[in-house]
C-alpha cells in the first residue's frame, strides 16, 4: 500500500511528465482530455478525498489542496474537470444516504462511475432556478441547471434543487438526455468558451424528472451555499495559485530562451509575492473561522485571483508575439486565469477582486 505522500508525489510527477507537456492539446481536443482522464482513472486519482471505508485514500485537506494546485499549474482543462468529480465524492461521502455511498463511493476512483456537479443555481437569488416537488418515493425536478462540466466525460452529477422551504436537495441524475415517465432532462450543446471549452460545459433542463429517494444524497438547510461559498472563498483559491505557477513557468522558459536580466528580476519579485500569498491562504485555510475576519479570506482570494492574472500577463508578455499563437502555452495561461477570476464567484469576491483591481491607482511620471 502506497502512503498518501506517495500517491502525491506519484501524481504529480505524472502531471509534470505527461499533462504539461499536452496541455495546450487537452485544451483544444477532447480527445486528449479524454486520455489524461483516463490516465487520473488508471491511476486511482480520482476520489482522493474518498473515506478509507470506501476504498480511500482519504487525503488530508492540505494534501487535497496540494493536489489540486498540481493539477492547475499543468492543466486547467483537467484541473476544472477533474475537481467537478472529486467535489461529488466529498459530497456525497458526506452525506447521509449510506447505501447510495456504499454503492457509488468503490467506483469513484477509477473512473467506473464518474459524477459532475450542478448546483451553482442554488447561488442566484430570487425564485429558484431549479424546483423540487415533493412526490411518492422522490422528487419531481422542474426548471434549470446553468452549469454543469463534464458532458460525455461524466455518465452523472449531483444536482441541487430549492425546496419550498428554502432547503436544498441534492441527488444523482444522469448526464445524458433522459425520460422517467412523463419527466425528462435534456442538455444545451456544449458551450462556445473562451477557456476550458474541452471539459464540455453545458446547461441543463429538467421537466418533472424523478429523483428517487435512493438517488437522493442528502438535504441542506437553507443557505447552505452562502455558508459554503463562506468556507470556500480562501479553498478555491489554490486554483488561482496554481495558474500562477504556470505563468511563472513561462515567464522562466522565456527567461532561458532570452537571458535578459529583466525577465529574471520579473520573475523573481514575482515568485516572491507568490510564496507570501501562498503562506498567507494556507494559513487562513487553517486557522478557525473565528480567528479571520471575512474581509480579510475574500482580500486574499483576490489577491490569488490578481496574481494569477498578473503572473499569466508576465509570461505573456515575455513570450513576445509568438504568445499570441492559439498554440502558444503562455497564452493558454491567461485564458485560464480568467476562469479562476470567475469560477465559484460571490457577490463578495467580485467585489474584493474589483476594488484590488481598480485600487492600483495611478502611475506617476515624471
Ligand atoms: C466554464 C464554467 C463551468 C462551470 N461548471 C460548473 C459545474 O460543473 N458545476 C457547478 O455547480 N457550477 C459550475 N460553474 C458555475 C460557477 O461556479 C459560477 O461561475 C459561479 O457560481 C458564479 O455563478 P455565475 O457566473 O452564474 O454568476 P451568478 O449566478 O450571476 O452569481 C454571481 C454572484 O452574483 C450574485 N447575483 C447574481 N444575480 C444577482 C442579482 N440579480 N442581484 C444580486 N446578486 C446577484 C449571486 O448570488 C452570486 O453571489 C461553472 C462556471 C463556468 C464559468
Amino acid at each position: 500500500m502506497k502512503s498518501h505522500d506517495e500517491i502525491l508525489q506519484g501524481a504529480v510527477a505524472f502531471l509534470r511528465d505527461e499533462v504539461g507537456p499536452r496541455a495546450n492539446e487537452m485544451d483544444m481536443d477532447l480527445g486528449a482530455l479524454k486520455w489524461a482522464l483516463d490516465e487520473l482513472c488508471g491511476r486511482n486519482l480520482m476520489a482522493l478525498r474518498r473515506p478509507e471505508e470506501y476504498g480511500g485514500p482519504g487525503f488530508s485537506e492540505p494534501m487535497f489542496r496540494e493536489f489540486q494546485e498540481a493539477v492547475a499549474r499543468y492543466s486547467g482543462s483537467l484541473a476544472f474537470l477533474q475537481t467537478q468529480h472529486q467535489s461529488a465524492v466529498s459530497m456525497i461521502a458526506k452525506g447521509e444516504n449510506e447505501a447510495l455511498k456504499k454503492e457509488a463511493l468503490p467506483k469513484m476512483g477509477d473512473g467506473e462511475r464518474l459524477i459532475g456537479i450542478g448546483f451553482s443555481q442554488l447561488r442566484r437569488p430570487g425564485p429558484p432556478m431549479l424546483r423540487a416537488d415533493r412526490t411518492d418515493a422522490g422528487y419531481a425536478l422542474t426548471g434549470s441547471v446553468p452549469w454543469v462540466t463534464g458532458f460525455g466525460l461524466f455518465g452523472e452529477f449531483l444536482i441541487g434543487a430549492s425546496l419550498e422551504d428554502g432547503r436544498a436537495v441534492f441527488g444523482v441524475v444522469p448526464f445524458v438526455p433522459a425520460r422517467r415517465g412523463d419527466g425528462e432532462i435534456a442538455f444545451s450543446e456544449p458551450m462556445r468558451l473562451a477557456a476550458m471549452e474541452s471539459p464540455q460545459t453545458v446547461s441543463a433542463t429538467l421537466t418533472g424528472f424523478f429523483l428517487p429517494d435512493e438517488d437522493t444524497a442528502f438535504i441542506k438547510p437553507a443557505g447552505w451555499i452562502q455558508n459554503n461559498d463562506m468556507i470556500n472563498i480562501t479553498l478555491q483559491g489554490f486554483f488561482a495559485l496554481g495558474c500562477a505557477r504556470a505563468g511563472l513557468d513561462q515567464l522562466m522558459a522565456a527567461y532561458e530562451k532570452k537571458k535578459s536580466a529583466f525577465i529574471k528580476e520579473a520573475f523573481d519579485k514575482l515568485d516572491g509575492e507568490l510564496a507570501v500569498c501562498r503562506a498567507r491562504t494556507i494559513e487562513v485555510q487553517e486557522s478557525g473561522d473565528e480567528d479571520v475576519t471575512t474581509d480579510e479570506k475574500l482580500r486574499i482570494r483576490a489577491w490569488a485571483i490578481d496574481l494569477a492574472v498578473r503572473c499569466a500577463h508576465a509570461g505573456v508578455t515575455a513570450n513576445s508575439g509568438a504568445a499570441n499563437s492559439v498554440r502558444h502555452p503562455a497564452q493558454r495561461v491567461y485564458r485560464e486565469a480568467l476562469v479562476y477570476t470567475v469560477s465559484a464567484q460571490t457577490t463578495g469576491i467580485m467585489q474584493a477582486t474589483l476594488e484590488r483591481l481598480a485600487g492600483r491607482g495611478q502611475v506617476k511620471t515624471p
